[in-house]
């Protein structure tokens, strides 16, 4: 079943490694059906070289595997509250990127500070609160999946695609796999660039709010300007 979908979710997955997202198995994409019934994610501790298509499992909405010969990755129910709680989502990405990890180690937003951030992420790249004993002890997954759905309440996960788990790792995501995977790719090179640009001016240069709405906009939202139109586009 979902043999297109998880022929995208293998791609995606092959993504993380060629981009250099993650070390070892530390990483993993998964894709959504379009009826919003099954997820389809790599399996549990599988290197991305020896990942075949036929190995990524199909789980339901309760994490119960339905098709698949190996255990879906750990944090499958972390991307299963991110898809419960967002219902634009059709892919979700965790990478312990090494970037990225380092603001959710630091506990640090990823402040925007140039038109790089600003054309993929609409403002501060959040980062979760520090989850609880009682949280881990109970359903650390899940529970790391509330946190972040928590730390949305007043974002719009279309338009902050990206979510820095303290002491952790990060989580993006989008409306297909590979838009997932593109934007675990940006979330590396922004926090990169933000780290390196620290080094060089600590406090940075404050970013205008007009010129982060105006290269957001320009790539996102209904009067995009950026790249090719698409046929049928009006002109
Ligand atoms: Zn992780």
């Amino acid at each position: 079943m979902l043999e297109e979908l998880k022929h995208e979710v293998w791609k995606a997955n092959q993504g993380l490694e060629k981009h250099k997202l993650v070390s070892l198995t530390w990483g993993n994409i998964s894709g959504l059906s379009a009826d919003r019934d099954f997820m389809v994610i790599k399996p549990s501790g599988v290197g991305y070289n020896e990942l075949k298509s036929d190995d990524l499992v199909v789980v339901d909405m309760d994490g119960q595997k339905v098709e698949g010969q190996l255990s879906p990755s750990s944090d499958t129910p972390i991307h299963l509250e991110l898809y419960k709680a967002f219902d634009s989502l059709f892919g979700v990405a965790h990478t312990h990127s090494v970037y990225a990890t380092m603001f959710s180690q630091a506990n640090q937003s990823i402040p925007c500070l140039g038109t790089t951030h600003a054309e993929h992420f609409y403002g501060d790249i959040p980062v979760t609160r520090m989850i609880t004993e009682e949280e881990v002890d109970s359903d650390y997954e899940v529970n790391t999946g509330k946190v972040i759905v928590e730390r949305f309440e007043h974002l719009d996960p279309l338009k902050m695609p990206a979510a820095l788990v303290v002491g952790h790792g990060a989580f993006t995501w989008g409306k297909s796999p590979d838009e997932a995977l593109f934007n675990s790719v940006a979330l590396e090179d922004v926090a990169k660039m933000a780290f390196g640009t620290f080094l060089l001016r600590p406090k940075g240069i404050p970013f205008p709010d007009y010129l982060l709405r105006k290269h957001f906009l320009k790539k996102h939202g209904p009067d995009a300007y950026y790249g090719q139109k698409k046929t049928g586009d009006k002109q």
